[in-house]
């Protein structure tokens, strides 16, 4: 491991400062960032650790209902608080389908949105990397690429974005708090993650300095706390990124779909927002064969990058399982393997 400066700012301002030298890097509970260096692919000459920051670890309900979940809540701590995982219950089933129990106690919101994609060439120091190096080349491209990209891949960078909870976040139109050396802004989930082109290296808005303050779910996502899910298809049932995932929520009127909610996992360089399936939905009695519909549009752009054309099949059966399982309704408890495909779902909702 490379030499480098360890610095324990006091205030947001200072951590700001702090991290604008080129070659910093902040640092939350280091589960992944610590993982990178040990093995010699992050090379920051500086740590800013902003987990002593005061303010950052509430949980907070604004007056219209919105939640504002400060960078430094620890991932566990936010999936079991009783008042948030009622409000967003496929948030909550998709933070418990990430990683082990002791990661998640430990990780924060701020370094779960940041975490680096787990191409098995962008963490071997022996390999070609765009991302590592720009203009190295990609080694997945022609290599082991079984969990790679379907959706947004360019010919420079075909790997995934590996969170379970940024996809359940942009189905329900997070945002995200920034503060940086020109001040504060906020930026949608959705427009805050860039796809790679000939750029793999530059994976989302931020610039030198800018961290993550805080994530805030709207109030308008609390329409859909009825009937929202998060499903994950893994090589292990536990304790395995995903190789496809979807969050869906709907709402209904009079028995038909009013307004419909997509985001797909495991699948793209980002998390995945299916803005034309949710069209699709809308105003359809809800069943197999809308659910079938939506999953065809949702993956109506994918191609294989390599040898995981089985992903768009997968993918597509997920949407559909999904949406059904979202239809069916948001059981009353957190269910005891989060995300899994072998919840059951009512056959009156699977045979519609
Ligand atoms: C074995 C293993 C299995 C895993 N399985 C899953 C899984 O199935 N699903 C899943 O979603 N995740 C999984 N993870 C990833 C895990 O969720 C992340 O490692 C964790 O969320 C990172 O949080 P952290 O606080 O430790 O971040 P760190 O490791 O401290 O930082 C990660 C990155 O974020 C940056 N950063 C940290 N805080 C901020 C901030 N406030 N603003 C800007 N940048 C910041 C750091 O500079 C770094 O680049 C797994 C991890 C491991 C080790
Ligand atoms: S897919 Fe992307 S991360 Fe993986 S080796 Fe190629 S450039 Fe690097």
């Amino acid at each position: 491991m490379n030499r480098f400066d360890y610095v324990k700012p006091q205030t947001i301002a200072e951590a700001v400062a702090a991290a604008a030298e080129p070659g910093a890097a902040f640092l939350g509970a280091g589960t992944n960032l610590l993982d990178l260096m040990k093995g010699g692919i992050a090379n920051p000459n500086r740590l800013v650790d902003v987990t002593h920051l005061p303010d950052l670890a509430a949980i907070e309900t604004a007056p219209d209902g919105s939640i504002r979940i400060g960078a430094l809540v620890r991932n566990s701590d936010l999936a079991h608080d009783a008042d948030f995982s009622k409000r967003f219950p496929a948030v909550a089933e998709a933070l418990l389908s990430g990683a082990s129990a002791q990661l998640r106690n430990a990780a924060t919101v701020g370094g779960n949105l940041m975490q680096r994609t787990r191409c098995a060439y962008f963490t071997d120091p022996a390999s070609t990397c765009n991302k590592r190096q720009p203009g190295a080349g990609c080694d997945a491209i022609g290599g082991e690429n079984r969990s790679h990209a379907v959706l947004g891949w360019s010919d420079h960078c075909i790997a995934v974005h590996p969170s379970d909870f940024c996809v359940a976040l942009t189905a329900l139109g997070a945002i995200v708090e920034i503060a940086g050396p020109g001040g504060r802004r906020e930026v949608p989930i959705t427009a805050f993650y860039l796809l790679p082109g000939e750029t793999p290296d530059r994976e989302t808005l931020l610039s030198a300095g800018e961290m993550i303050v805080a994530v805030r779910l709207p109030a308008d996502a609390l329409a859909f706390s009825g009937h929202q899910r998060y499903l994950k298809v893994r090589d292990r049932t536990s304790y395995a990124f995903a190789l496809a995932s979807a969050a869906a929520a709907l709402t209904f009127e009079n028995g038909v779909i009013s307004a419909a909610r997509l985001a797909l996992g495991g699948i793209a360089p980002k998390p995945w927002r299916a803005e034309a399936a949710e069209a699709a939905l809308a105003g359809k009695a809800p069943g197999r064969q809308a659910f079938a519909a939506a999953a065809e549009i949702a993956f109506a752009d994918a191609k294989p990058s390599g040898e995981n054309a089985y992903k768009i099949e997968l993918g597509k059966r997920v949407v559909a399982r999904v949406l059904a399982m979202a239809a069916a309704g948001t059981p009353d408890r957190l269910p005891a393997l989060p995300a899994s495909p072998f919840a059951p779902i009512p056959e009156s909702v699977v045979n519609v």
